[in-house]
């Protein structure tokens, strides 16, 4: 029986130990930390919970299908329900519009959008679907790493019209729809990948037909449970899960990896290796590369990272939804701050998520467990201080108190915040990154680095930094598509 080691247990290392399990390799998962998950975490605190790290869930089949090739059914492990509205955008001038699956749906539901509004996101809701259906056979589910295996596969010119590919995501979006409103909320969706929409390919915007389609889920109770139901999915398998323990160097021969050798100087032996450590990283703190050497990889700039509230107030605000965002006045001169100028911006659009709306569990009676995220840069030489933290922290709560949580801070009595630093430390991601690999047309064209590595013959990598890239779903896709690699070489 083949031996595999995967290093971390984020969900693409989950993801690809539970499906090597499940076709008969022996698997270790050896991670650092004390819990399952990686960035998929949670802070309890005087009855608050908080989703540290993902809040949205999008394509649960993707995960179901790490049961159903198990053996076993998702439900017996997690429970998910759909929300709607999918997000509740609000606008400086007072506008609120609330976003559901589809146009016409949006249009009805918002004083503000026309049925010409609503007929324009379907357009564009069109368009989107395209551009994922174009995508599917090769990149999806074939896994295909490379802009050139893209274009075997498709046909430069095919490729060049079917992915729009000579738009940013804001061109794209703009020739659909002329609402200036929708243009801010069509533009968001590129968070799920921590880029900006005024760099990244116009092919991004298949994002907005994902979450249509496939709808937006939460998981009962958070959504630390999903790690939780894995974790118990690995054990069911029998995987071996090694926690609080670090692997600290590859040792190599003949360009294949033989031993990870872990803090305590001790060393696994396995056939195959699989790094959840993202690719950089790994090949500069495991494989001792030199920075020339990672010259390589330096078109795999890292995505945008995050300054994370977590506020536990004793006050309820009815008027959130449970996902929401409050956009700058000016969105263009935000996106280009955090991905430019490479600053912390003056008026960033904020993500805040209250769980506690439709899940009473999260918070005690009568208050909200509310969680803010700005879009940050990732860490930048010299990096940012705590008091430029500060700062930022100043500028989001007298937005949102501008915006309509009245008194926020007045109502704090639990605060947590995370800095990209914090980032870093906790899951060894490159300078902080949130979503992995920055999507940028004129960069890499939206594709990260590919799943094989290119110097050692049984050495694969997982999660965000690798294609199909970041976001919950896409670190499980990863994990399936190395299984599929690993199975085709037998
Ligand atoms: C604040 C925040 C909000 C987010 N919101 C969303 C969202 O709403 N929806 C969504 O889909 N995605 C969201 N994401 C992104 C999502 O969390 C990630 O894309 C995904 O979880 C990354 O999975 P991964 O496989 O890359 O592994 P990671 O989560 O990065 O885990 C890697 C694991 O490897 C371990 N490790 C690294 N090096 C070693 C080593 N040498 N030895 C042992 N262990 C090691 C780390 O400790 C870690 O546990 C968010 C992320 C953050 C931080």
């Amino acid at each position: 029986m083949k031996k595999v080691i995967v290093i971390g247990g984020g969900l693409g290392g989950i993801s690809a130990a539970a499906s090597l399990a499940a076709e008969g390799f022996q698997v270790e998962v050896i991670e650092k930390n004390a819990h399952l998950g990686g960035k998929l975490n949670v802070l309890e605190k005087e009855g608050f919970s908080f989703d540290l790290g993902p809040s949205i869930l999008t394509m649960p089949h993707i995960f179901e299908r790490l049961f159903t090739r198990a053996g076993k059914r998702m439900e017996d492990y997690v429970e998910i329900e759909e929300l709607r509205p999918h997000w509740r955008n609000f606008f400086e001038d007072g506008t609120t519009i609330d976003l559901y699956p589809t146009g016409r749906e949006t249009a009805e539901q918002s004083e503000r959008l026309s049925r010409e509004d609503g007929e324009d996101l379907e357009r564009f809701l069109a368009y989107s679907r395209k551009l994922y259906e174009s995508t599917l056979p090769s990149y999806f589910d074939r896994g295909i790493d490379t802009f050139w295996g893209m274009m075997k596969f498709h046909g430069v010119l095919r490729a060049l019209f079917e992915f729009d590919a000579l738009a940013t995501v804001d061109q794209g979006v703009r020739r659909h729809i002329k609402n200036r409103y929708l243009v801010d909320i069509l533009n968001y969706f590129v968070k799920y990948v921590g880029s900006s929409p005024y760099d990244a390919p116009a092919l991004m915007n298949l994002l907005a037909h994902v979450q249509s389609e496939f709808g937006l889920w939460y998981v009962k109770g958070g959504l630390f449970n999903l790690a939780k139901g894995l974790a118990r999915l690995l054990g069911d398998l029998g995987v071996k899960t090694t926690l609080q323990t670090e692997v600290v160097r590859l040792d190599v021969k003949d360009r294949r990896v033989t031993a990870a050798r872990l803090a305590d100087g001790t060393a696994r032996e396995a056939d195959i290796f699989i790094s959840n450590m993202e690719v950089i990283p790994a090949c500069r703190d495991l494989l001792g590369e030199s920075p020339s050497s990672l010259r390589r990889f330096r078109r795999f700039e890292p995505a945008c990272s995050g300054l994370v509230l977590h506020l536990g107030v004793d006050r309820e605000y009815p008027h959130l939804a449970h996902h929401n965002f409050f956009y700058a006045r000016d969105s263009k001169k935000h996106f280009s701050a955090v991905f430019r100028e490479k600053t912390l911006s003056e008026d960033p659009t904020i993500y805040l998520v209250a769980a506690a709306r439709t899940d009473r569990s999260q918070a005690p009676e009568g208050c909200e467990n509310i969680k803010v995220l700005p879009h940050i840069p990732h860490i930048q030489d010299p990096p940012f201080t705590r008091e430029d933290y500060l700062a930022l922290r100043e500028r989001v709560l007298d937005k949102l108190e501008r915006m309509g949580l009245d008194g926020l801070r007045r109502h704090i009595i639990v605060e947590d915040m995370w800095t990209p630093d914090d980032i870093q430390r906790m899951y060894y991601s490159n300078r902080g990154a949130i979503y992995g690999v920055v999507a940028d047309r004129r960069k890499n064209f939206g594709l990260k680095a590919p799943k094989k590595s290119d110097r050692h013959d049984n050495l694969y990598f997982v999660g965000g930094s690798v294609n199909p890239g970041s976001g919950m779903p896409m670190a499980a896709l990863s994990g399936q598509q190395v299984r599929d690699r690993i199975a085709a070489r037998l």
